[in-house]
């Protein structure tokens, strides 16, 4: 998808700064970070919401949360705790419409989210 920007991010076109990459999936800063840690996990290939996932995606889903589990521990974050989120269309806040998961931690999260 060449308008997307996380797919840009994917191929390199775009720079980010990555912290992890490999052939499904690749992890990077969040340019606006919410938490002294937030990272954001992205499959490589072009999926816009949670609603389009299918059976065949269940892998990469799996995987896309095996690696936010362990950037939780490269970043200390897993005795700590950490917060990981999937926000869909308008009223989850999704802003970019390629999936990614969020990864948030190093301060306290609020419940219920706003
Ligand atoms: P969401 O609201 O769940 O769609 O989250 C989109 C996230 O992408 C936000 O937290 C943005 O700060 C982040 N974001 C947008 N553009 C970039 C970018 N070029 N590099 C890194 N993060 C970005
Ligand atoms: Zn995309």
């Amino acid at each position: 998808m060449p308008d997307c920007i996380f797919c840009q991010i994917a191929s390199k076109q775009l720079s980010a700064h990555i912290t992890y990459e490999d052939k499904q999936v690749i992890a990077f800063n969040d340019i606006d970070p919410q938490a002294p840690v937030h990272q954001l996990i992205i499959p490589k290939q072009h999926i816009s919401t949670l609603n389009d996932i299918t059976s065949e995606s269940i892998p990469l889903i799996g995987h896309m949360v095996k690696v936010a589990s362990e950037l939780a521990h490269e970043f200390n974050l897993n005795e700590s705790g950490y917060r990981t989120v999937f926000n869909c269309n308008a009223n989850g806040g999704q802003m970019v419409f390629h999936i990614h998961l969020h990864l948030l931690g190093g301060r306290q999260m609020s419940w219920p989210p706003g």
